[in-house]
């Protein structure tokens, strides 16, 4: 029997497997879960010295466990290192979930449980697929190696100098990521970029105390009103930022997500009503819509104080005033430039009788961009087309992922997604689930890939 059609009979055990992973409580950013953490860093590194990996080991990182496995009997052969997350999101609201969220259920050809879309079902197909290999076959196709973390849901505090510290060991030719999402169920994607981040914070001080506005309204200085001032000359009137070198080093997307997002011809009135905003006039087109989600930066003011906010009035000039900046970066801007090119910028404009002080909230992110050129991405795109029916679209996104930027600096290797939920399987929100039928796609689609990428 070959690995592919031993993979279809066994779909039913994966399905128990996937729900027994389900059912451990692995939420990362409640520590009243922290049995639930280490139950499932056991069960991955369970499944994986079942699926015949001679290393499987539990690494502490300072925060929750990561799991590291290898499987290299190759020589020659290319090396990948498959990255997922054992970690899931909080349930809550309890109240909202049909079936609870670690008891899963199918309904509708879906599997419904916390963390089943994000990530425990993507995670386990390739783990799975390995076991397939390693009873019919004896051993895989090629090198691999699994790095699986259990903070990616808390922002993965320790990942990054984790895989510094273990870089010598996770030497690889491709990172391949069964973590991220496909777009749209309709639509089959790869996800090829995404946006980077710098957050940073404005203080602005007047006087050395709240002033009484009638004792010294007119002739103190209203930090408040300077800092609206100074935050109105951060963007353009067509909302882009108009900070002098702030998108230095920006490179080009690669064309082809242009033409994925024509393709993907989305509706931006729906857009609009769905979040809920009144729909502007003019209308932006799809394209405008998308390039500007995916493949532009931002500068998003997060949160403005100062003053008195609460009930009724109160006569007061503050004597300080503080804004939150968050900004989406695109690829070749770096977060160090950025930053530098705002805070040179609000020194230039800093109004007069007031000072202005800039503070940088950590290191920030690169954004993800994958060398379009990458041969194990013209793989990916080749087995998507096959158990889809239909070529992928390369897509960007607006949100940061740092894993790919952290394989890049470390380990000097691009990342191929290669994920098999899709972003509306309410991963974060109530009701999470994975369609089943991307569960059989997906142990198909691994296997062709191990294959295709020893080749
Ligand atoms: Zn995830």
């Amino acid at each position: 029997m070959t690995v592919e059609a031993h993979l279809l009979t066994e779909e039913l055990a994966i399905l128990d497997s996937l729900k027994a992973f389900c059912r451990i409580e692995s939420v990362s950013a409640d520590p009243g879960y922290a049995d639930g953490i280490d139950e499932a860093a056991a069960f991955v590194a369970g499944a994986l010295r079942q699926a015949g990996f001679p290393v499987v080991e539990v690494i502490e990182t300072g925060g929750h466990p990561a799991v590291y496995a290898e499987r290299c009997e190759r020589p020659g052969a290319p090396t990948i290192l498959i990255y997922g997350h054992y970690d899931v999101q909080p349930p809550d609201p309890l109240e909202a979930w049909r079936s609870p969220p670690f008891a899963p259920e199918v309904r509708d050809g879906r599997l419904y449980a916390r963390g089943v879309s994000d990530d425990k079902g993507p995670l386990l197909l390739p783990i799975k697929v390995a076991e397939a290999f390693h009873r019919l076959e004896g051993g895989l196709p090629l090198n691999v190696k699994f790095l699986i973390e259990g903070e990616e849901e808390s922002g993965s505090p320790h990942f990054a100098p984790t895989v510094a510290r273990l870089a010598e060991r996770l030497a690889c030719d491709v990172a391949v990521s069964a973590d991220g999402a496909m777009w749209r169920d309709d639509l089959p994607s790869v996800l090829v970029a995404g946006r980077g981040l710098v957050a940073l914070e404005v203080t602005v001080t007047g006087a050395g105390k709240d002033l009484h506005s009638g004792r010294h309204g007119g002739s103190a200085p209203n930090p408040l009103q300077a800092l609206v001032a100074l935050l109105a000359t951060l963007h353009g009137p067509d909302g882009r930022v108009a900070v002098p070198g702030f998108a230095a080093g920006a490179l080009p997307p690669d064309p082809a997500i242009a033409a994925a997002i024509r393709a993907a011809n989305i509706d931006p009135g729906a857009y609009f009503d769905q979040i809920g905003a009144p729909r502007p006039d003019p209308l932006p087109s799809a394209e405008e819509l998308l390039t500007r989600q995916w493949l532009e930066p931002t500068l998003e003011l997060n949160g403005i104080s100062g003053g008195y906010a609460g009930p009724g009035t109160k006569t007061v000039i503050p004597s300080e005033a503080r804004a939150k900046i968050t900004c989406r970066l695109v690829a070749g801007q770096s977060p160090d430039t950025a930053f530098a090119a705002i805070a040179a910028h609000l020194d230039r404009h800093a109004p007069a009788g007031v000072r202005v002080a800039v503070h940088r909230h950590g290191p920030g992110s690169d954004a993800f961009a994958l060398d379009p050129g990458l041969p194990a991405l013209r793989v990916v795109e080749e087995v998507f087309a096959e158990v889809f029916g239909r070529p992928p679209l390369r897509v960007a996104m607006g949100a940061t992922i740092p894993v790919p930027a952290v394989f890049q600096r470390h380990l000097g290797v691009g990342t191929v997604f290669f994920s098999f939920s899709t972003s509306d399987e309410d991963y974060h929100a109530p009701n999470e689930f994975f369609r089943l039928a991307n569960l059989r796609r997906g142990l198909v689609a691994w296997a062709r890939l191990f294959r295709r990428l020893a080749a």
